[in-house]
């Protein structure tokens, strides 16, 4: 099957391609209570300052991947035995949105069955959003939407979505709707200096008029980064952390409200980490299993992992090859072969 030309790889327990080792798809565990949870890659929409350049208008992406629902669950629950079993969040969280998943429900359904987890949280730009799936999402045991609206003028968000069919104000009529729910909400604009600026003040205006944010922090404001992968819009510089922090304090004064968040602010704190069975540097032998979700790359596998093989163009599925560990920070393993 095939997605705007590029291949859809489903990843289940046939693919035997385990769920932890990349950020494409699968689980991540960076050391706390929070397990991001990543079922697919797909995204509806080609935002121009996209760190992942996800959406039809992708040009570094090369296929896209779909986790099977059964395989994904087994997965977590294996991953919240190893954390222990309380207080943990499962945060759906994607490389591109993951209202795309068509098991979305179930999986939020499946995730809120399991014996310690306590928060189900979900980060897209609501392009997707229903009003049956958000009744949906708050029966399946959904705790909170991080809803990223950037620009509340329909012109500007349609412009930084480069989405011609994005609807702000259809956004912003759900997103008062899910104030209504038991679904926490939580609005996460990206700031994108000399783009959205105008637009901040008023999309903080909007989150207090609607009364966002009832257990969590209403707003969490995300500063635009340029990412070496990522689609970078022409003549913008992203802040400084410094700047950032100073413009934050200044609206926090304004608004009086909380706008520099921390993870205590979540319930976020450290935990039993899953090993990394790899050292930085290591020569390893890995067989050659899918394509890499940019271009130039493979997935590979080695001693329960999926690994992200870097210029790999060359190699075939199926090969098996020696390749030198680069990245293992947070379990996310990067190779590069050894030629
Ligand atoms: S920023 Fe989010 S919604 Fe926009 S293209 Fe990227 S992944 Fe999709």
């Amino acid at each position: 099957m095939r997605i705007w030309n590029r291949e859809l790889v489903r990843i289940d327990y046939e693919s035997e391609i385990p769920l932890v080792g990349t950020v494409a798809f699968g689980l991540i565990d960076r050391g706390t209570n929070v397990i991001q949870v990543r079922p697919t890659s797909i995204c509806p929409l080609s935002c121009i300052f996209c760190s992942t350049d996800a959406g039809p208008n992708s040009r570094r992406r090369i296929c896209e991947y779909l986790v099977d629902l059964e395989y994904l669950v087994d997965y977590f629950k294996w991953i919240v035995m190893w954390k222990g079993e309380e207080k943990i969040e499962a945060h759906i969280d994607t490389v591109g949105d993951p209202l795309t998943y068509p098991y979305l429900v179930d999986l939020v359904q499946e995730l809120a069955n399991i014996k310690g987890v306590e928060v189900i949280s979900l980060q897209t730009h609501g392009a997707l959003l229903r009003e049956d799936l958000i009744y949906d999402l708050e029966d399946a045991g959904l705790s909170r939407i991080n809803l990223s609206i950037d620009a509340l003028d329909p012109e500007v968000a349609r412009w930084l979505s480069n989405t011609e069919w994005y609807d702000v104000e259809r956004i912003m009529e759900l997103a008062q709707m899910i104030v209504d729910t038991k679904i926490d909400l939580l609005i996460a604009p990206v700031w994108v200096p000399g783009l959205n600026d105008d637009e901040i003040p008023r999309i903080i205006e909007f989150t207090l008029k609607i009364g966002a944010g009832k257990k969590w922090p209403p707003l969490g404001i995300q500063k635009y980064e340029a990412h070496k992968h990522g689609r970078k819009p022409k003549g913008v510089r992203p802040m400084s952390w410094k700047e950032f922090y100073r413009r934050l304090r200044a609206l926090e004064r304004r608004y009086n409200v909380k706008l520099i968040l921390s993870p205590d602010d979540f319930g976020i704190h450290k935990r039993r980490a899953l090993p990394i069975p790899f050292k930085l540097g290591e020569k390893i032998d890995v067989r050659v299993v899918a394509p890499g979700w940019l271009r130039g790359e493979k997935i590979a596998i080695a001693r329960g992992r999926a690994i992200t093989v870097v210029d790999a163009k060359w190699i075939p599925l199926g090969a098996e090859v020696k390749v030198k560990v680069i990245r293992v920070k947070d379990n996310i393993i990067i190779a590069r072969p050894v030629l």
